[in-house]
């Protein structure tokens, strides 16, 4: 069966191009960069080659801003424990209710070691309330931490405006954004918009690179404890022998986004947005979740009324269509996503959610297929549901709003 894979935002394919820059490092290339012989010079080469490269992808001369991580859980962690650790004069952090786990969960982790949190809500759209995010600065925060583009919505965060507030109110405040779902996605320069921006996260494989890789960009002169303790590697930043296959894998796939940027995002959008529409049209009683927020031009949250999100994924991985309720790490488990919860998606819709998320190998047909297959799938489902008669013959909210 062929299979139509509409789930990026969880991971995508290795991009052929990577695999073959990887091959050398994989084989003949396995020596030790911090050997002293002449191979072990060319794989060391080979890392600041990478680093070099995925700086330049960010708009920095100074390559040795970037630390190369094992994924982005890892370097969210670096980044949140680092800088905590460094600065133990402040006990106040800022994040928000709709972070992905590995941020939402190290700063759970804050609170139980006696730090104050504060979870900042989104409205119904997903967006941010600015006025509340400079009331919940104080004189005693150490680090804002917040994600650039939300991994199940795709709503992207004014990460320029964030770190710029935080830094006229107080430079010592250290601002850390997680933009693992951005990267490769949208532009992003740190050394223009995103220049009070102190650390960022990113992660291999959302970007057409292997699972196993990642970076940590720390600006020069922030305040970061090392998370990963033992060798000298990457300058004493984290320890451990680099993966050096993973990190030229890492840099190439990069250079591909960069190049492909423009195009890729334009595709992308005609593929979501001819999605959206056609679901909407075909299918009563959705939300599009994040709709009306700046989103990622790649994501589809669609939640349809009195059905399960889940029960849908089943059908459709019968069809061979691979999509994704909630974010992948939470999936399997039929709580509520926490993201949705947060925006307030109505309870009769916060279960029926369904991520569809599309990169540079998806095509028309792949959205033909989806819309062929959709919307008699949530018809069938509704048909067995309790529910459906109740809430189809109910008001609905928006209806009598204007009427
Ligand atoms: N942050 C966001 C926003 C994500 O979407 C993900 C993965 O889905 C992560 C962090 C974790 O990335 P990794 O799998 O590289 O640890």
């Amino acid at each position: 069966m062929n299979i139509i894979y509409a789930d990026n935002n969880a991971t995508t394919p290795v991009a052929p191009e990577v695999v073959e820059a990887m091959k050398p490092f994989l084989t003949t290339e396995y020596f030790n960069p911090s050997s002293m012989y002449e191979p072990a010079r060319r794989t060391a080469h080979a890392i600041q080659a990478a680093r070099a490269q995925v700086a330049r992808f960010f708009g920095l001369a100074d390559s040795s801003a970037i630390e190369f991580t094992s994924c982005a859980s890892e370097s969210n962690n670096a980044a949140i424990f680092g800088a905590v650790r460094a600065n133990p004069g402040r006990r106040h952090v800022i994040t928000t209710a709709v972070e992905h786990p590995a941020v939402l969960e190290v700063c759970k982790e804050l609170t139980r070691e006696g730090l104050d949190v504060t979870f900042l809500n989104v409205d119904r759209q997903g967006n941010l309330d600015i006025g509340e995010f400079i009331r919940a600065l104080r004189p005693d925060t150490l680090l804002v931490s917040i994600m650039h583009a939300n991994n199940e919505t795709g709503v992207i965060f004014p990460i320029e405006q964030l770190a710029r507030l935080a830094k006229e109110t107080d430079p010592a405040i250290i601002f850390h954004t997680d933009a693992t779902q951005s990267v490769g996605k949208i532009p992003i320069d740190l050394r223009g918009e995103f220049q009070n921006v102190d650390l960022l996260s990113f992660s291999g494989h959302k970007v057409h690179a292997p699972k196993g890789v990642g970076g940590l960009y720390i600006k020069r002169g922030t305040r970061c404890r090392p998370y990963l303790i033992g060798g000298h590697q990457e300058e004493g930043r984290r320890a451990g022998t680099e993966n050096v296959p993973y990190i030229v894998g890492l840099a190439k796939a990069l250079e591909l986004a960069a190049l492909g940027l423009d195009d890729e995002n334009t595709r992308g959008r005609g593929l979501r947005d001819r999605l959206e529409r056609t679901l909407e049209e075909r299918i009563p009683y959705v939300e599009i979740n994040g709709r009306g927020a700046p989103r990622l031009p790649n994501t589809l949250n669609i939640s349809c009324h009195c059905v399960e999100g889940e029960s849908l994924l089943y059908q459709m991985s019968d069809l061979g269509i691979c999509a994704s309720s909630g974010s992948a790490c939470t999936s399997g488990s039929l709580e509520p996503s926490h993201v949705l919860r947060a925006m307030k998606v109505p309870d009769a819709a916060v279960q029926g959610s369904v991520r569809f998320s599309f990169s540079r190998y998806n095509t028309e047909e792949d959205v033909d297929r989806i819309i062929e297959a959709f919307p008699s799938m949530v018809a069938n489902v509704r048909r067995m549901s309790p529910y459906w008669d109740q809430e189809k013959n109910a008001p609905r909210l928006g209806a009598m709003d204007s009427a």
